[in-house]
């Protein structure tokens, strides 16, 4: 049966997947990272990581994978297939594409980004399913996003397109780590609201999820810090949805887990804001924590010409 690897490298942990043609996951593994270890441990990880996977289709399916698609953190240039830059990762300049393409025996390798290849899986296969035009907004550690356009991601002229967390909606609020102030992440990330609610709270391990769940249960203090984020959010969504004009606004990470918790107030609140615009629909990500890894499947689907006739459709068994 025809396959493709999907491999997602994050800081952490690196989620790896076989996937058939029609976006069904065959075979997922994950692994450490294991970033302590320094860059050149990580390269070395993830080929090996990915000849695994080629193994392991030859075995199952009787067959080599017909292409591969990594998605990475931080800077990539997905022209030349270079991971410019990942400060999680400590590298710089790896040219992992021709890395793979020469470990999986010259197979097609597309590299991605990883918030890029989140969106495009959400868009096709999950919830923008149908949308020409979306926004995925993944809120976890930090906040980015990725724009949706007619079945592909726009990355912009320097790879940046897309970066909302860094959109300034409280000027002269929290520096950010980026070297402005006021960022939108700095007040509506998981992270953000978990540093807030445990201010508030005065319990150092509480998070933004403990937050969630006191806003439920009416805690005022707690409702406070949430509204704060919701507003925040709102304003930055506003923005985008100006410029962009999108069909749906999907929402993902850490903090969408909170459900209606998140989206009835942030429904209201970016209503509220908009004037001339279009009301776009506001939903939350449907894929979780596997949109990466899909994403990068469909990457190296798009790799392969299915009309070209080195690459037969059918198995001959
Ligand atoms: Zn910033």
């Amino acid at each position: 049966m025809k396959h493709v690897i999907a491999l997602d490298v994050g800081g952490t942990g690196m989620k790896a997947a076989l996937v058939g043609a029609d976006g069904t996951l065959l075979h997922q593994a994950r692994r450490a990272t294991g970033r302590e270890r320094g860059p050149d441990a990580v390269v070395a990880d993830i080929l090996d990581f990915a000849a695994e996977l080629r193994a392991h289709g030859v075995r199952q399916y009787g067959e080599a994978a017909s292409a591969a698609g990594v998605a990475v953190p931080g800077i990539v240039d997905e022209a030349e297939g270079v991971a410019v830059y990942a400060a999680n990762l400590g590298w710089r300049d790896v040219p992992l594409r021709a890395l793979l393409t020469e470990r999986l025996g010259g197979v097609p390798v597309a590299l991605g980004h990883d918030v890029r290849a989140g969106g495009l899986a959400e868009g096709r296969i999950g919830a923008g399913r149908g949308a020409d035009r979306f926004l995925f907004v993944p809120l976890g550690t930090g906040i980015a996003g990725a724009i949706g356009i007619d079945g592909r991601v726009e990355a912009g002229a320097h790879g940046f397109a897309g970066e909302i967390g860094h959109i300034v909606v409280r000027p002269q609020g929290a520096p950010c780590p980026c070297g402005q102030r006021g960022c939108l992440e700095r007040f509506a990330s998981a992270a953000a609201v978990s540093e807030a609610w445990a201010a508030a709270c005065g319990d150092p391990d509480a998070d933004a999820a403990d937050c969630a769940k006191a806003v439920e249960s009416g805690d005022v203090r707690a409702r406070q810090v949430w509204q704060d984020a919701v507003d925040a959010l709102a304003d930055g969504l506003v923005t985008a949805l100006t410029l962009l004009d999108p069909r749906a606004l999907i929402i993902g990470g850490g903090l969408a887990e909170a459900g209606e918790t998140l989206f009835t107030p942030l429904r209201e609140a970016v209503r509220r804001r908009v004037t001339f615009q279009k009301l776009p629909s506001l939903v939350p990500a449907a894929l979780g924590d596997t949109a990466g890894c899909l994403g990068a499947g469909l990457l190296a689907w798009d790799l392969i010409d299915t009309t070209d006739p080195s690459y037969p459709s059918e198995v001959t068994t």
